[in-house]
C-alpha cells in the first residue's frame, strides 16, 4: 500500500499507512458477530491480507473508515461559521458542524442534519471543500462550504458558541482538529488566496 501516492487528503493524517487494524478498534472485536465463537487474525481464501476472520464459521469483520461529514457555513458577508464544541474530544475548542453519517441517508442530508442540531442554521450544501483522511480516528472527514437559508444560529449541548468570523480573524491557535485546519486552509485558498495563514496547528 505504501507504494502508492498518498495524496492530498492524507496531509491530514499523522500515521503511516499499511499498518492494519488500529489496536484500539482491534481490542473491541474479539467475537463473531453471527455466531459468538473468537475472532483471529488470519489469511482467508480470496483476501489480500489478513482479516479479522471467525474460527468457527468463517464470518469476517470487516474494518473500514467511518465517514464524517461536516460543513462550513458561509454568511452573506463572507464569514465563516464555527462551532465551540461543548463535548469531548476537544471540547471547548472551535470546529465546524459535522458528524458521521447514518447509514440511511445521503451525505447532503447529513450536512445539512448535523449543521441544523448543531448550530440552528438550515443550510444547502454547495461545493465540496475537501476531504481528509484521519488514520489515528479510522475516518475519512469530508468538508463542504454550504450557504445559510434559513434558522437561527443559538448555542445547543454540542456547540455552546456559534460564531461567525472573518476570514482574518479565524482563531487558528483554538481550531480543534487538524481536518478542520486543512478544510479552513483550502477553502481560503479558494476563496481569500490574498490571506496567510499560520503553519501552526495543523497536526492533531
Ligand atoms: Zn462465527
Amino acid at each position: 500500500m505504501d507504494e502508492f501516492d498518498r495524496g492530498r487528503d492524507g496531509r491530514s493524517t499523522d500515521l503511516a499507512s499499511g499498518g492494519g487494524v488500529p489496536h484500539w478498534i482491534a481490542s473491541s472485536l474479539n467475537f463473531c458477530s453471527r455466531c459468538g465463537s473468537s475472532l483471529q487474525f488470519r489469511l482467508v481464501d480470496g483476501e489480500d491480507r489478513e482479516r479479522l476472520a471467525c474460527t468457527d464459521c468463517g464470518h469476517i469483520a470487516y474494518v473500514n473508515p467511518r465517514l464524517v461529514v461536516t460543513v462550513f457555513p458561509i454568511t452573506e458577508a463572507g464569514e465563516i461559521v464555527l462551532i465551540r464544541r461543548g463535548i469531548e474530544p476537544r471540547m471547548g475548542w472551535w470546529a465546524q458542524p459535522g458528524g458521521f453519517l447514518e447509514v440511511d441517508e445521503t451525505v447532503n442530508q447529513a450536512a445539512i442534519r448535523e449543521t441544523w442540531e448543531e448550530t440552528g442554521l438550515l443550510v444547502e450544501p454547495g461545493e465540496l471543500i475537501g476531504l481528509y483522511t484521519r488514520l489515528e480516528a479510522a475516518v475519512v472527514t469530508l468538508a463542504f462550504e454550504a450557504r445559510i437559508v434559513g434558522g437561527t444560529a443559538a448555542p445547543t449541548p454540542e456547540a455552546t458558541e456559534v460564531r461567525a468570523f472573518a476570514p482574518e480573524d479565524i482563531p487558528w491557535p483554538g481550531i480543534a482538529f487538524a481536518t478542520t485546519t486543512w478544510a479552513l486552509r483550502d477553502w481560503l485558498e479558494l476563496h481569500r488566496p490574498d490571506l496567510d495563514w499560520p503553519e501552526e496547528n495543523a497536526g492533531r
